[in-house]
């Protein structure tokens, strides 16, 4: 049975909404990866990956990802998601049950703290210098590790350290991390208070929480304007597919009727006839020709000739029209005048 609603509940699942996040466990960032003959630090995009199969798999319940779904939720490419995919299953940090987009979280998760990423950061520009930019992989990371300080209110309004603390909690160099800081701070979507340039001088970071609550609620809107899209779509195809179906069905049945007349040689013959003299006495019609009465005479024979083979197979003419459940629209479910026929029913079913 066809759910109206499918594509718009798995839009939802797969982050079209925006409104999800996912766990990045701490125990992750930084492992070195094999990729082939190379061996290096886990990017972005194979963190996130893994992260999405850690969050949303449960210990006997595997998830299932398509590559697009991961596409879309991050703004990965396509080919960063298989890399990244074929990155944590040669890893191990993945493995891949029977079915073909079902994953499992394998990896060592150490003490299971994470650090929690929201998925519309992905989708969100913010003006950088004048330039309206998506915040990279690293920068989402820095600015939720700040966050998660900011919205837990009992470490009072913002996180209290330096580069290095931030650089030494996410694996990466102080160096990435003063880079992000910088835009960050451009793009108005952190601050810092006082000096902190090392371990031993202290700073305090805070978010701009209420320029990321009005982003997030733009977003969040936003999918939920094309979700609706979605869902419209969804339904207009369901009352095309049902009116398709119709149409099929009353064409076949009068296709079958028609077959079954033709069956007979005689009839076969009596209509073959017809058709020539429909020909015939148009032409004859046309000029004025005297055959005209001699060829409807003709005609007549060969109509009465139908008939009778129909009568003698137990079939009548109207058999062999096509029947339209609907008079109004005639299984189109548009009126002559371009509006929707009411014929369509509530639930969607025949
Ligand atoms: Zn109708």
């Amino acid at each position: 049975m066809y759910h109206a609603a499918a594509s718009a509940i798995k839009y939802n699942r797969s982050g079209g909404s925006h409104g999800g996040f996912v766990r990045i466990p701490y125990a992750i960032m930084g492992k070195r990866v094999r990729s082939g003959a190379r061996e290096r630090k886990m990017g972005g995009a194979q963190l996130l990956v893994c992260a999405a199969i850690y969050s949303y798999s449960g210990a006997d319940k595997p998830c299932d990802f398509t590559y697009r779904e991961l596409e879309k939720r991050y703004r990965l490419s396509k080919s960063s998601v298989a890399r990244s995919i074929r990155t944590a299953l040669e890893n191990n940090f993945v493995e891949r049950t029977d079915k073909v987009h079902e994953y499992k979280f394998t990896g060592d998760a150490g003490d299971e703290t994470f650090l929690c990423v929201e998925d519309w950061m992905y989708h969100a520009t913010f003006l950088v210098n004048g330039e309206e930019k998506y915040l990279t992989k690293n920068e989402i990371f820095v600015l939720s590790y700040l966050n998660s300080f900011c919205r837990n209110k009992s470490n009072g309004a913002g996180f209290r350290g330096s580069d290095r603390h931030i650089a030494r909690r996410l694996s990466m160099s102080a160096t990435t991390v003063g880079k992000c800081m910088g835009t960050l701070y451009a793009a108005r979507l952190a601050f810092r208070f006082g000096r902190a340039k090392n371990l031993s001088e202290l700073a305090t970071y805070r978010v701009n929480e209420k320029l990321l609550r009005e982003k997030r609620a733009e977003l969040v809107r936003r999918a939920k304007g094309k979700n609706a899209d979605v869902k419209d779509a969804d339904v207009r195809a369901a009352r095309e597919r049902y009116y398709a179906l119709l149409r099929d069905e009353a064409q076949r049945r009068a296709e079958q009727m028609n077959a079954r007349a033709r069956a007979d040689f005689a009839y076969r013959e009596a209509e073959k006839k017809m058709r020539k003299l429909d020909i015939e006495i148009a032409k004859a019609d046309a000029h004025g020709l005297p055959a005209l009465a001699e060829l409807r005479r003709e005609h007549d024979a060969a109509r009465r000739m139908m008939m009778e083979r129909l009568d003698a197979m137990n079939l009548t003419p109207e058999d062999l029209v096509v029947h339209h459940r609907c008079m109004k629209c005639s299984d189109t479910g548009f009126l002559p005048n371009g509006r929707m026929c009411d014929c369509y029913p509530k639930d969607g079913k025949q």
